[in-house]
Parts: structure tokens; C-alpha cells; sequence
């Protein structure tokens, strides 16, 4: 899961952002609304935590005018502002959630999760495609039944694979989406950590697609 977090207090952006970094989140950050809009517009994430008070205008503002380009990311809005009115304006813009400061992460977390795995149209928090599970929240993945450990890394493939399944990703997709923008992989970095998590998944798990990139399978084999 890659988010973009608009948020004009440092503090609180680096603390949240570092939380979220800690539960596998790959996380950038925008200050105000022109970053944030740059970002938006030339980036991807998964989803946006959109702080409303931002020094350059108001974030429903900012969320309107990505909604009128056609922009469809889930957005999560963050505010300590108690007014309902405040709340409503933010879902009359495109709001998918909110959350009121002060917040716990974990809440975040669990709002994100449940909102990116909609936005790929899924309403069980645990998705199966043949003998693997990945339970979103958890971030627990099984074989068969039996845990599997993944790195972080792994994890965010397998969890991009499995919620588009059985749609094919390509690999472009997996770079933007998948990996840190200041360390974009080079080619060679997704086949091997395809091949160590075919590895742990089973090799039929998931299937090259030649020329356009890699589909989960239910096929099973050894
Ligand atoms: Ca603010």
C-alpha cells in the first residue's frame, strides 16, 4: 500500500508517516495543497490522508478539484475539527472516510486497509485466489492454511497481485506502486523477488504473462 499523507504539521505528519512506516505502509508526504496536487497528478498511491487546514487553502478545495479531473483515489479526510459541517463538505467533495484528531494509527490503518480493498472491489477483509490467503488487516498471509512469513516488500507485491486478481499487473504498475518513488527498482529487482515469493506461495502461484506482467492463478502445483 502506497499512501500520499497532506498534512501541514510536521510533527504530526512525520510521527503518523513513521507509524504507518512500521506496518509496511509506503508512505510520501506533501505540505500543503499545490505539493499534495503535483503529487497526485503525476504520482500513485493507493490511497490519500487529506488534512483539511492546510496553509494554501482549505483540502476539500483541493479534493473537488482532483474529483473534477477525474482523479479516484480513495481519500481519507483528518481533522480536528469536531463541526459536522466540516465533515459534510469533505464527502460533498469526494470524501471516501474520516478521521478526527487526535486519532490512533491503528484506527488510520484499518480505515486505509478497508478503503484500498474496496477500491479494488473486495468487501472480505480476507482475499483467496487458490491456496493463498492474505488477510488485508493482519497483513497475514497463508498457504494452504500454513502461515507464510514475507518480508515487507513481498508482502506489498503479493498484496497488489492478490487484490487485482485475476486482472494482470504489469510490471510498470508494480514499480509505481509497490516500491518507493526515490528507489524505483531496476527490472531485475521484481524478478527476484517474484521468484523468492514463488518460492514461499508455490510456483504456480503466480504466472508471467509475457509482455504485460504477472497474474495471480489458482493453479496449483508443488
Ligand atoms: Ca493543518
Amino acid at each position: 500500500m502506497k499512501i500520499l499523507l497532506v498534512e501541514d504539521d510536521q510533527a504530526l505528519a512525520e510521527g503518523l508517516a513513521r507509524s504507518m512506516r512500521d506496518a509496511g505502509v509506503l508512505v510520501e508526504t506533501a505540505g500543503n495543497g499545490q505539493r499534495a496536487d503535483f503529487l497526485v497528478t503525476t504520482e500513485f498511491y493507493d490511497a490519500v490522508i487529506l488534512d483539511l487546514g492546510l496553509p494554501d487553502g482549505n483540502g476539500t478545495q483541493w479534493l473537488s478539484r482532483w474529483r473534477e479531473q477525474g482523479i479516484e483515489l480513495p481519500v481519507l479526510i483528518l481533522t480536528a475539527r469536531e463541526r459536522w459541517s466540516d465533515k459534510a463538505a469533505g464527502f460533498s467533495a469526494g470524501a471516501d472516510d474520516y478521521v478526527t484528531k487526535p486519532f490512533e494509527t491503528a484506527e488510520i490503518l484499518f480505515r486505509l486497509r478497508a478503503l484500498v480493498r474496496r477500491s479494488h472491489g473486495h468487501a472480505h477483509p480476507v482475499i483467496s485466489v487458490g491456496e493463498v490467503s492474505l488477510d488485508t488487516h493482519s497483513g497475514q498471509v497463508t498457504r494452504a492454511g500454513m502461515p507464510i512469513s514475507l518480508t515487507a516488500q513481498e508482502l506489498r507485491l503479493l498484496s497488489r497481485l492478490i487484490q487485482a486478481a485475476p486482472r494482470i499487473v504489469s510490471r510498470t504498475e508494480l514499480s509505481e506502486h509497490v516500491y518507493d518513488r526515490d528507489r524505483e527498482p531496476d527490472s531485475n529487482v521484481i524478478d527476484v523477488q517474484m521468484s523468492r515469493l514463488r518460492r514461499k506461495l508455490g510456483s504456480g502461484s503466480i504466472e508471467t504473462i509475457r509482455g504485460q506482467g504477472y497474474r495471480m492463478t489458482r493453479d496449483v502445483d508443488a
